[in-house]
C-alpha cells in the first residue's frame, strides 16, 4: 500500500476553534442547534449567525435532523475558518458495530470540504467524548479512512486537532502501527 497520505496528515493538540484552515469539522448532534463540548466551543467562537445558518440548513435539507455519519456546511462566521462542516458521530454502544457510521464522518467530510475547493481541514477526535467512543478503536478507523481517501484529494491537507496530549500520544501509538502494518 502507498504510504504517500501520511505526508497530507497531522496531528496536534490544541482548540480547533482557533485554527486557520479553510474548514474545520464539527462533531455535532442531530438536532445541529448546539451543544457541549467542541460542539459548544465552535458556536461560542462561530458566534450567534452559526446557529441561523444551521436552523437553515435544517429548513431546507433535514428537516428531522442530521443523520449519523451525515454531513452539512456552513460558513465559519467569527472563526478564523472559512467554512464549518457539521457532522453526527454515533453514539457508542458495545452491542451494536457503528464503525462504518464513524467512518462515514471522516469520508463525507473530506469530500465535502474538497467539492468546496479546501485545501486545508482540520477534524476533532468525534464521537470520543460525550459519545463514549473508546479512543483508540475511533483512532483506527481514521487511520484507515484516511489511508483509503486521501489519495483521491492530493491537494488536501489534514489536521487531527486533540484536545488533550494524552490523546494526541494515543493516536501517534495507533498511527504507527497501522502504517507498520500496511507498508
Ligand atoms: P462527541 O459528542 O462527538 O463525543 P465531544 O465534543 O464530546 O463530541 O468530544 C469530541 C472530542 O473533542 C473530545 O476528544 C473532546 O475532548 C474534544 N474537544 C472538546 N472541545 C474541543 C476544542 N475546543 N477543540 C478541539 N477538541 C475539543
Amino acid at each position: 500500500m502507498s504510504t504517500a497520505w501520511t505526508n497530507q496528515l497531522n496531528w496536534m493538540t490544541g482548540d480547533i476553534t482557533r485554527l486557520e484552515v479553510d474548514a474545520i469539522v464539527n462533531a455535532a448532534n442531530h438536532s445541529l442547534m448546539g451543544g457541549g463540548g467542541v460542539d459548544g466551543a465552535i458556536h461560542r467562537a462561530a458566534g450567534p449567525e452559526l446557529l441561523e445558518a444551521c436552523k437553515k440548513v435544517r429548513r431546507e435539507h433535514w428537516p428531522d435532523g442530521l443523520p449519523d455519519g451525515e454531513v452539512a456546511l456552513t460558513p465559519g462566521f467569527s472563526l478564523p475558518a472559512r467554512y464549518v462542516i457539521h457532522t453526527v458521530g454515533p453514539v457508542y454502544a458495545k452491542t451494536k458495530d457503528k464503525s462504518h457510521l464513524l467512518a462515514n464522518c471522516y469520508r463525507k467530510s473530506l469530500a465535502l470540504a474538497a467539492d468546496h475547493g479546501c485545501t486545508s481541514l482540520a477534524f476533532p477526535a468525534i464521537s470520543t467524548g460525550i459519545y463514549g467512543y473508546p479512543f483508540e478503536a475511533a483512532a483506527r478507523i481514521v487511520c484507515n479512512v484516511m489511508a483509503e481517501n486521501l489519495p483521491n484529494y492530493p491537494e488536501l491537507q489534514v489536521t487531527l486537532c486533540f484536545f488533550s496530549d494524552a490523546d494526541a500520544r494515543a493516536f501517534q501509538a495507533v498511527f504507527d502501527e497501522v502504517t507498520r502494518t500496511t507498508e
